[in-house]
């Protein structure tokens, strides 16, 4: 038998560095450094990749949030707060409930307290932001040269790289190294306030 030789045209198709497959070139994602201006390794392999990284960073600090005697705690009263979420649901939608909300929203009250709990929050983020030093961030830099979960180059003009902790503050998460990450601005958002395993 003949050895098959894979021969592909250049100019519209290239071997996966990852899988070894040859792709058409849209397949693999812009890179402006390389020569032909794409990564050496196809989107799949690139998604694969990142949830792999993902999986890495996600369940190494779900784990120590899982074991600690703080994540039990917060768990516990994550549990109570649903019970008690449910039943004031129920309240909310009834008829009466409903003339409630609408009342308090349209309050002075109901209407300072959304600008409280956005004023709160941005406290929370500056006490957190401080205790991080310098040194820390290039000890975090250094690990996390690209976004922690996507991969993605780090655009000091949208104000990246973001301080992400992995579990949340609120969550039980702890303020320390061991549960920081750098993230892309739009990672950084989408996550919001969930532990990994409810985000990805
Ligand atoms: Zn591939
Ligand atoms: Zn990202």
């Amino acid at each position: 038998m003949p050895i098959r030789l894979k021969v592909w045209d250049p100019s519209r198709e290239k071997p996966c560095s990852k899988c070894h497959e040859v792709r058409p070139l849209e397949e693999f994602s812009k890179h402006p450094g390389h020569r032909d201006g794409r990564q050496s390794y196809c989107k799949a392999c690139g998604r694969a990749m990142v949830a792999a990284r993902y999986q890495r960073i996600g369940s190494e600090a779900y784990r120590r949030y899982e074991s600690s005697e703080r994540g039990r705690l917060v768990r516990d009263e994550y549990a109570a707060s649903d019970a008690r979420r449910n039943s004031n649901n129920r309240y909310q939608r009834s008829e009466h409930g409903k003339l409630r909300t609408r009342k308090y929203l349209a309050s002075l009250r109901g209407k300072l307290g959304g600008k409280i709990r956005r004023a709160r929050r941005r406290v929370r983020l500056a006490m957190a932001e401080e205790f991080i030093s310098e040194e820390d961030f290039q000890e975090l830099l250094a690990r996390y040269p690209q976004c922690a979960y996507c991969g993605a180059e780090f655009d000091p003009s949208k104000k990246e790289p973001q301080l992400d902790h992995v579990v949340p503050i609120s969550k039980g998460g702890s303020h320390a190294l061991s549960n920081a990450v750098l993230a892309c601005r739009s990672c950084n958002a989408s996550k919001g306030n969930k532990i990994p395993h409810e985000w990805f």
